[in-house]
């Protein structure tokens, strides 16, 4: 199957966090904290629709400057969540600006910021430019099983960990993932195009199976169409398949809750971006500083049974040991006789 959600950290795995999630059919990208992306190039950055943001420590969050500075002036709005206090810190964040010219701008870009609380109730406030960014509160949100963002066709979900602050671990979820049979499009003697995206839209909308479906495209200048009860296509074109899971967990203390929720975030999950911020032979260190090493992130990974594990977030104590740091995660997560 051919994944539609592409992740990809911005950094390397001593830079600041910040994972980007390309879609491969949408110009289109969600992100995964929000650290120093000065490397990101501006058109990805425009691509973002929603940026999910940890916590605030300045390595996860530096990047908002550069997002508001490529985005300052353009007809676009993203909407940014984090958590509790998250709002208020973009409020101060847009407040050390000084904005007495941006109502004449011809284009209003607008910030949405939520924040995720234990209670379920998300505050959000919106901000736009051409009001000077000044604050402007929306009606709360209940968010219920951590998710933050539902589409047609997936969600992010987040859940509260402990790092001495709140701490947000995210998963996006494809709801379900169809494929098209090439070969069958050919036996039936249609030409692939637009009408896919629909016929997929129309599956993950449930539409019922005897809702004649319209197959068109253009052919010598005109436009040709077949027409089709939506459940034979289902039926001959389609395969249905589980869809992608990408999960997403730095900065954590390790201890039973956390890690009872890291596990259920990310069971079997195509990929789990986690921090290995330190080696298990600085464990000691690591609890104090509310990380993981790298044996506990490992072994996280295989209790969820994940297909992929990528360990970042490396500290800077180990200029020269990043290949132990991911060696050690990945013999715990492969188990001792793996
Ligand atoms: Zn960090």
């Amino acid at each position: 199957m051919k994944p539609i959600f592409q992740p990809q950290l911005v950094n390397d795995p001593y830079g600041d966090p910040a994972l980007y999630i390309e879609f491969l059919f949408e110009k289109r990208a969600l992100m995964f904290d929000l650290g120093d992306i000065a490397s990101l190039a501006t058109r990805r950055v425009l691509r973002l629709t929603h940026v999910f943001v940890s916590h605030t420590h300045m390595d996860h969050f530096m990047g908002f400057d550069r997002l508001l500075r490529l985005c300052l002036g353009r007809e676009k709005s993203i909407h940014l969540w984090g958590p509790p206090g998250f709002v208020e810190q973009v409020a101060h964040k847009l407040g050390a600006y000084t904005w007495n010219l941006v109502h004449n701008y011809e284009t209003d870009f607008t910030l949405v910021a939520s924040e995720l609380t234990p209670d379920g109730i998300a505050q959000q406030s919106r901000f736009r430019c051409k009001a000077a960014f000044q604050r402007e509160e929306l009606e709360p949100l209940h968010v219920s099983d951590g998710i933050l963002l539902d589409e047609l066709g997936f969600r992010v979900r987040a859940t509260i960990l402990d790092h001495k602050v709140p701490c947000l671990g995210f998963a996006l979820e494809e709801k379900h993932h169809v494929n098209v049979w090439k070969n069958r499009l050919d036996e039936l003697g249609l030409p692939t195009g637009p009408w896919l995206k629909e016929l997929k839209t129309a599956v993950l909308r449930n539409e019922p199976d005897d809702r004649p479906f319209c197959a068109w495209w253009r052919e010598g200048g005109e436009t040709r169409e077949r027409i089709f009860p939506l459940g034979q296509l289902k039926q001959e074109l389609l395969r249905v398949v589980a869809g992608q899971r990408i999960a997403y967990v730095v900065d954590v203390v390790h201890h039973d809750e956390n890690a009872r929720r890291i596990v259920a975030l990310a069971r079997n999950a195509d990929f789990l971006f986690i921090e290995t911020t330190f080696l298990e032979e600085d464990a000691a260190l690591a609890a104090e500083k509310y990380h993981l090493t790298a044996h506990q992130a490992g072994t996280l990974a295989r209790q969820a049974a994940v297909k992929r594990l990528i360990p970042f977030h490396f500290s800077a104590r180990y200029p020269d040991r990043g290949a132990e740091l991911e060696a050690e995660a990945k013999a715990a997560w492969k188990g001792a006789g793996g």
